[in-house]
């Protein structure tokens, strides 16, 4: 068997390992094997990281956004030349298919390249006041160092929506990627700062999650804190944020409902919707979960969606023929089963799945779930299951379809499926969610706004919104003579 692949971490511009040489191991879910080790950062490694984002605040805001913009332009140019081999290890830590993962790195170069972009569009604005001898002037200024915190689910790309704009703003950033699947978002990093950004400005630290927040978060260093994640830890770092009063924004998942109205075309949405359900085994904060489907549709709904899922095709994300991966961590199969459990115990019908078969392949692989008659007290409905499950719940009219919609503390994605302009226009206004897919599941791409409400988070990433998290209005006023001498 191959000894595991050693990472480093990037600090001040140099690759390294920890300090006292500590290390945490990475396992490929698929097989349980451990593949890789990673640096544990020590209070001296973080220091060192952020002394060096203090020395270059500076002159990385200073550097003209022609040159931050040609130098994100090449990070995106790098990521694509080296997209296979970041791709198979994402495979290999996370689990997914290896065209998921292909298609992952390639969205991260996207946000790349949107912000290669937006690095020339901050605009300030001119305003006029009540005097006449005043002229006051908006700039946006970069936010000052970041500290960022990406989870294991997009490793590669959850990290590039922070790492692109935060760099083009103009701010020097310190990444945390998650411990679960390390290594490819490392290769990103690297293939970032080899298109040239300076010393400083872009650092990658691994190890025990709790103490890098805490350390980071305890100087006065950091101006800004962006996480996506669960919502306990970004409550955590929210409260350690307060300590210097960083700015914040997160984006903490969902629990999307899809109102499938009674006009559709019930196959076709069916297939197209299971083929987004179990896309990285069901592990997206954006994932199709709660199926409220008109009565009169729901069986052959059910039918076709219980068919398609059975039949897909389980197995290691590196196998061409595998359609759905294992889940990433022993932690998340258990919690995932222990939910799917707690809804069946209730009363829930299995229609397929419903069984984990870590048994029988050997990873932390769980059979596409699709689950009915669910009561109301099940857990599921209410916490984000991130995982092989589709809901499926009959409604009666489109009013009710709306209140079972909103009925959660989340509100990240929905999704509406209707033939109808004026349904798809009243739904869509009446869902209390961030983003709103009519007729498509394809609602995120680098050029739109990614954002929650409630317990879904604050603040947006993508877009032109997603710059402005990492930028600061300063007025300029200027008194000047009311009379041209
Ligand atoms: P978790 O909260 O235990 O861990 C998630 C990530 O947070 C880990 O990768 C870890 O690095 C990091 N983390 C943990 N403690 C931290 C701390 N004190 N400071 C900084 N970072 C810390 O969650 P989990 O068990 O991996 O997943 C549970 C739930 O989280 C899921 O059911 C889902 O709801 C949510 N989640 C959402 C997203 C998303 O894309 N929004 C991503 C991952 C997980």
């Amino acid at each position: 068997m191959e000894s595991p692949r050693s990472e480093m971490m990037l600090i001040d511009g140099i690759w390294r390992n920890a300090s006292d040489g500590g290390t945490v191991d990475v396992e490929n879910p698929a097989n349980r094997a451990v593949v890789a080790t990673v640096p544990k950062a020590t209070a001296d490694d973080l220091a060192e990281a952020l002394a060096a984002a203090e020395r270059v605040r500076g002159s990385w805001s200073e550097t003209n956004s022609w040159q931050r913009s040609a130098i994100l332009r090449r990070a995106a140019n790098n990521i694509r030349e080296r997209l296979d081999e970041i791709a198979l290890l994402l495979t290999e830590e996370q689990g997914k298919t290896l065209p998921e993962a292909r298609g992952e790195v390639n969205s991260a170069a996207e946000q790349f390249d949107w912000y290669a972009d937006e690095a020339r569009r901050i605009y300030g604005r001119t305003v006029e006041g009540p005097l006449g001898s005043v002229r006051a002037e908006v700039r946006h200024e970069a936010i000052g160092p970041v500290a960022a915190f990406t989870p294991w689910n997009f490793p590669v790309m959850l990290a590039a929506r922070k790492l692109a704009p935060a760099l083009a703003a103009g701010c020097p950033i310190i990444l945390k990627p998650a411990e679960e699947a390390p290594s490819a978002c490392l290769a990103m990093v690297r293939a970032v700062a080899d298109a040239g950004v300076p010393a400083g400005a872009i650092a990658a630290v691994t190890g025990d999650p709790a103490f890098v927040s805490a350390t980071l978060l305890d100087s006065p260093i950091i101006r800004k804190v962006s996480m996506t994640g669960s919502v306990r830890v970004g409550q955590i770092l929210m409260s350690l944020a307060s300590k210097h009063m960083a700015a914040v924004s997160f984006e903490l998942g969902g629990h999307a409902p899809v109102i499938v109205c009674d006009d559709v075309d019930v196959k076709a949405v069916a297939a197209l919707a299971v083929r987004t359900k179990y896309r990285n085994a069901g592990q997206v904060c954006v994932a199709p979960t709660r199926f409220l489907v008109a009565r009169s549709i729901l069986d052959e709904f059910e039918a076709e969606f219980t068919r398609a899922s059975a039949a897909l095709a389980l197995g290691d994300g590196m196998d061409g023929a595998s359609e759905v991966g294992p889940l990433c961590s022993a932690r998340r199969h258990d919690d995932f089963a222990a939910l799917v459990e707690d809804a069946v115990s209730r009363g829930a019908v299995a229609t397929t799945g419903g069984v984990s078969l870590r048994e029988k392949l050997g990873g932390h692989f769980y059979a596409p779930t699709v689950l009915r008659d669910i009561p109301a007290d099940a857990r599921v409905l209410q916490e984000e299951p991130f995982g092989p499950v589709a809901l499926l719940v009959a409604y009666d009219d489109l009013n009710e379809a709306v209140e079972l919609a909103n009925n959660t503390q989340f509100g990240l994605a929905g999704y509406v499926f209707t033939d109808d302009v004026s349904r798809a226009q009243l739904l869509s206004e009446r869902l209390r969610v961030g983003m709103v897919g009519v007729n498509t599941f394809a609602i995120a791409n680098a050029a739109v706004p990614f954002s929650g409400v409630g317990l879904s988070g604050m603040g947006a990433e993508s877009g032109a919104e997603g710059i402005q998290m990492y930028l600061r209005p300063k007025t300029v006023v200027t008194g000047i003579s009311e009379t041209l001498h």
